[in-house]
């Protein structure tokens, strides 16, 4: 077997335990003569998996029964539409921090539903960042405000939620459990789940119950999440394959320990980080106190060298290290499941690159 080193933003590297777990039980899940794409939805084997799923996130988000744990299709992207639709009525204001690709996008589409106010904008700003808190604006009265708690393309972070009088909505896509945080600040939490939880193919939304009650009746079933909390989202057919490899990556986050694996993910970043810093050649291209723990983001002199470095990387066994096409630049995507070692050979591989090009 020859793995490589995945810095890929997304559909992002998996736990090599989980990939052979889903291997043996592929065929023949657990004795039942099928695999478990080939169940039903509503049958006993399938249902404790969805089952478990729901209750391994309950737990590590430490959320209550306030919450409703929801399993969507459209990934975070049908979230975008979805949040408006559903809570920003007619004469309502909802808060959005801009300060990136996904908050723009999230943006975008809420304006299409209603009035949405900018609590701050630093999208175009360079180095990128999060907006300090003293210069976020609410409005009284929101009836929600949207946060980006990393920015996936830029590579910059809230490191605390912010207070922003209203119920915060947050898109955890990119760094949803990589870190201790108070989940519960949040009225609504949601993360396409293919960075930070399995694969693609499902949404997972966190909701306050009694937030969701005031959604919009009017809308079609689907686009209601009552509906889908009604149903345990089995409204319609969930995707079942992609449900149940998260289910196993949530046991394999608790089984490594959230405290062990937040302590890992901080140590991951901050030996590129130092490497970085360490250096004239490298830069980072995050302000300092904004800098994800997920996505390490960085330049070379020139985009000669970087198409070089990437394609030596590539070659040394590290793949999709270049940054999104709208930035260029070099993106280390190390989320969860992302390995030590790989962080380390990256290490390595960055003096090496700088002794032969610097
Ligand atoms: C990847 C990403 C999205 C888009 O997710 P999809 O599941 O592809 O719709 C949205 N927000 C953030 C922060 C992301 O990283």
């Amino acid at each position: 077997m020859a793995r490589v080193y995945n810095f890929g933003a997304g559909p992002a590297t998996l736990p090599v335990d989980v990939l052979q777990e889903a291997q043996a039980d592929l065929v023949d899940y657990k004795g039942s003569g099928m695999s478990i794409m080939e169940m039903s939805h509503r049958g006993k084997e399938y249902d404790a998996v969805h089952n478990e799923a729901v209750a391994n996130i309950k737990e590590l988000l430490g959320l209550n029964d306030d919450y409703a744990v929801l399993f969507l299709q459209g990934g975070a992207s049908l979230q975008f539409a979805m949040l408006p639709m559903n809570f920003l009525g007619e004469g309502q204001t909802a808060d959005y921090v801009n300060a990136g690709s996904w908050g723009a996008a999230a943006v975008k589409q809420a304006r299409l539903i209603g009035n949405v106010s900018i609590a701050a904008d630093c999208q175009k700003d360079i180095p990128t960042r999060m907006p300090e808190l003293s210069e976020m604006k609410w409005t009284p009265g929101a009836v929600y405000s949207h946060i980006t708690t990393n920015e996936t393309i830029s590579g910059a972070q809230f490191k605390a939620l912010p207070e922003t009088g209203s119920p915060l909505i947050a898109d955890m896509s990119s760094d949803i459990l990589s870190r201790p945080l108070d989940y519960s600040r949040c009225t609504v939490i949601y993360a396409g789940a293919q960075k930070n939880l399995g694969p693609s193919g499902v949404a997972l939304v966190a909701i306050r119950k009694d937030f969701a009650e005031k959604g919009n009746i009017s809308l079609p079933a689907m686009l209601r999440y009552q509906t889908h909390i009604e149903n345990n989202s089995l409204y319609n057919t969930p995707p079942c394959f992609s449900i149940y490899m998260l289910c196993l990556t949530t046991r394999w986050l608790k089984k490594v320990g959230p405290e062990n694996l937040f302590k890992q993910n901080r140590d991951k970043a901050q030996l590129i980080y130092d490497a970085i810093d360490a250096s004239g050649f490298y830069r980072g291209t995050a302000k300092k106190e904004y800098r994800s723990d997920m996505n390490v983001t960085f330049r070379l002199p020139t985009e000669e060298l970087e198409t070089l470095f990437i394609k030596q990387a590539s070659e040394a066994g590290m793949k999709q290290l270049k940054g999104h096409r709208s930035v260029g630049g070099i993106r280390a995507s190390i989320y969860n499941a992302f390995p030590v070692d790989g962080v380390q050979a990256l290490v390595a591989f960055m003096k090496d690159f700088e002794a032969r090009n610097g």
